[in-house]
């Protein structure tokens, strides 16, 4: 049912195996960077995934969502400097982090693909980049990692909230966050480190619950 070759999407490497199996889709996991991905082949394309996103994304009156964020970005304004400028990279169909993170007193602005396409961040350069629940989704995710790695500045950071996949088989056969089909990959602590290092980054660093952050040299 595989694709003759399900490269991975991270490491690039070609010599996969079959993981598991959905009705409507495939997994895939790497030997050598332990990330479970979605054949390429097998992706539904953009205009379905708006379509989804349209459908389920969280919004401001969402009291649920509002308190979601506001956790996340607890976690992160302690290890921030005053003045430092930020990204929300795939920011989904509001601002809202943004906005907690300017009633801190630090300027962060909003990307998302569908949602706020604002062209203008890729001539910028940020002391963070936040990506929740973003790095799950990215197509093509060591191109689009690498990209984001070239907007930060001396020693920035770029944090990352997703939720690893164990590496028990049984488990992710019943994991609720694989069965989002806009969810395309998942990452273990291993695919982090994989990352950071292609990314000349430090870690992955755990701060909270399922948000981890990757640290740039300071040259
Ligand atoms: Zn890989």
């Amino acid at each position: 049912m595989n694709s003759p070759v399900d490269e991975c999407p991270l490491c690039l490497n070609k010599n996969t195996q079959d993981y598991a199996r959905d009705p409507s889709r495939d997994f895939s996991l790497c030997s050598i960077c332990s990330l479970i991905f979605v054949p390429r082949s097998q992706l539904i394309s953009s205009s379905d995934e708006k379509k989804r996103y349209d459908f389920h994304q969280n919004d401001e009156s969402d009291e649920f969502y509002r308190k979601y964020l506001n956790l996340i970005a607890e976690s992160i304004l302690p290890t921030l400097s005053e003045g430092e400028v930020g990204l929300d990279f795939g920011c989904g169909r509001t601002t809202l982090m943004s906005d907690l993170f300017k009633k801190k007193n630090f300027a962060v602005d909003s990307y998302d693909l569908y949602y706020f396409p604002d062209l203008t961040i890729w001539s910028k350069k940020f002391n963070f980049i936040i990506l929740s629940e973003v790095i799950e989704h990215l197509r093509y995710p060591m191109e689009e990692m690498k990209k984001l790695r070239d907007l930060l500045l001396p020693e920035g950071k770029i944090f990352i909230k997703t939720k690893l996949h164990p590496g028990d088989k049984s488990f992710f056969d019943n994991w609720f966050y694989k069965r989002d089909i806009t969810h395309v990959q998942f990452f273990s602590e291993d695919s982090l480190r994989y990352l950071a290092k292609e990314l000349s980054m430090s870690g992955p660093k755990i701060l909270s619950e399922d948000l981890f952050v990757l640290t740039a040299a300071s040259i």
